[in-house]
């Protein structure tokens, strides 16, 4: 029996750009545009009743496909959700789980950057990822996760021998 897909990725990077982009480990200027201008759709439909900070969020897996992700609170604070997890969570759930980039924008005229739980949460797959700040305006600073997340604890960690065990 086939499995449909619960959710599709919302948008997919041309075979000769990806090919460019994973021989570079750099995306180009256009898929920077289209990675900002994704985060924004993603930021128009973001749940934020209690903070009224609208968050946008679009990963871009190995694969090819870009997945959307906007926040989604709760009147239970601690069940509220951030743009990047939720696009993380969509890609992982349908199998995408190896990653070049994410893009975050808000409606802020600042460079906001992913929280600690967001670090924490996509450094699982790979220190090396890519991580867009945009303002609203589309400019951007870029970092890779591990500088924004240095000497982080993750999957390898659990690799290690360990005493008495
Ligand atoms: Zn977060």
């Amino acid at each position: 029996m086939s499995v449909q897909a619960i959710s599709s990725p919302n948008a997919r990077v041309p075979t000769d750009v990806l090919k460019k982009v994973l021989e570079s480990g750099e995306l180009t200027q256009d898929l920077e545009k289209r990675l900002f201008e994704l985060a924004s759709v993603a930021k128009t439909r973001s749940y934020s009743p209690y903070s009224k900070f609208r968050v946008g969020a679009a990963v871009l897996a190995k694969s090819g496909n870009i997945w959307l992700g906007c926040n989604v609170e709760s009147a239970s604070y601690g069940a509220t959700r951030c743009a990047e997890q939720t696009a993380f969570l969509k890609a992982v759930s349908d199998g995408d789980n190896r990653f070049i980039a994410v893009g975050v924008t808000t409606d802020t005229d600042a460079y906001i950057s992913p929280c600690g739980i967001c670090r924490q949460f996509m450094v699982e797959w790979g220190k090396e990822l890519l991580v867009y700040n945009f303002k609203p305006d589309g400019s951007f600073r870029k970092y890779k996760l591990k500088d924004l997340l240095p000497d982080s604890f993750g999957p390898d960690d659990l690799d290690r021998p360990r005493e008495g065990i």
